[in-house]
This record gives C-alpha cells, structure tokens and sequence, in this order.
C-alpha cells in the first residue's frame, strides 16, 4: 500500500467540472478503492502564478498535512518576454554552461609534477592518477587551487543573482499561455 501525490496538467480551457470529473476518473482508475478523490477538488484562488514551480510552491504551502486535499490552480506557461527578460535569460544560460565547464575540467590534466600533495591529508597523488579528478582519494579533499575555486564560487553567486532576477521579471511578464495545475491524492 502506498500513498501517492500527483501533479497533473490541464488547458486553460478546461473548465473545473472537467477538472474534477478527470481527476476522480483518474483515482478511479488507480487507486485501491476505486471510489474517487476522497475530497472535492478545490479552486483556492483566481490568481495566476509565474511559472509552474511557482504554482506547485503554492499548492504545497497549503497543503501541509497531506490530508487527502486535492487543489487546482493556474499558471502561465509562456510569458512575453521583455528584452530585459530575455537578456537576463541569455546571461543565464552562458554562465551557466561556463560554471558546468569549468567544474568538468580536470584541473591537474596537463601538471608537469609526478606528484601532487594533498594539503589536507599530506598525501603525494601521482599525476597519472590526478588526469581523470580532482579531488585527493585518500581524503577527498578538493585538491584545485583556492583561485579556481573561487572561480566557481563567483559564478555560482552570479547565478544566483541571476535566477533571482528572471523570477521577478517573470512575475511582472503578461502570461500569453496559460494551464492549470492540478494536486490530488491517494492510496493504491
Ligand atoms: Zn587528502
């Protein structure tokens, strides 16, 4: 027996009828008791939010017991992109795929060194064996300079910055497609 949480999606178009009447097919179809939802579905506000991850946060902000509440509500899944939006959104993608680059890289690849100590541990880790990682297998320390680190740490915060920023331009954007998204509940 287990309890099961699900998100599903539907059109804006669809109506709350419709909503509940697929939602309680659906536990119908899969539940143990092959009743319907245990609760009414509910349409908690008109209020359409950002993004999905931000209807979902909604969703699970009031639903804190997991009492079998089953909820549905709206968010934009498209917005018009402001040119400041879609700038932010460019400036996020390039950073982040310098960040990914970046943390990939073997750092001690081409060190001309046979060995490398490790600074935490004192370990000497041949060369040869440090091409493939970068960090000390006997301790697990990171064993990459201080500089390249900090390298990842800045990036890592312009990132931040950055998310922080889209989700508030995405807050102000018009949405211009629209779906609901629906929470329900139940044993099987
Ligand atoms: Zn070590």
């Amino acid at each position: 027996m287990s309890h099961n949480i699900e998100y599903h999606t539907f059109s804006e178009k669809r109506s709350e009828k419709y909503i509940s009447d697929e939602l309680n097919r659906i536990c119908r179809e899969r539940s143990d008791s092959h009743g319907g939802l245990y609760n009414i579905v509910e349409f908690p506000t008109s209020k359409i939010f950002p993004s999905y991850d931000a209807a979902e946060e909604y969703i699970e902000s009031i639903d804190t017991i997991h009492n079998y509440r089953n909820f549905a509500v709206k968010f934009a899944v498209e917005v018009k992109e402001s040119k400041r939006l879609e700038e932010l959104v460019q400036r996020e993608r390039k950073i982040n795929a310098e960040l990914v680059t970046l943390k990939n890289e073997h750092h001690f690849k081409n060190a001309k060194s046979s060995f490398i100590g490790c600074k935490e541990c004192g370990s000497k880790i041949s060369t040869l064996y440090m091409e493939r990682r970068n960090t000390c297998p006997v301790c697990g320390f990171d064993m990459r300079p201080k500089t390249v680190l900090g390298r990842i740490a800045s990036k890592q915060d312009v990132l931040l910055h950055l998310r922080d920023a889209i989700r508030e331009e995405r807050k102000k954007a018009k949405p211009t497609k629209i779906a609901w998204l629906a929470k329900i509940e139940y044993h099987t």
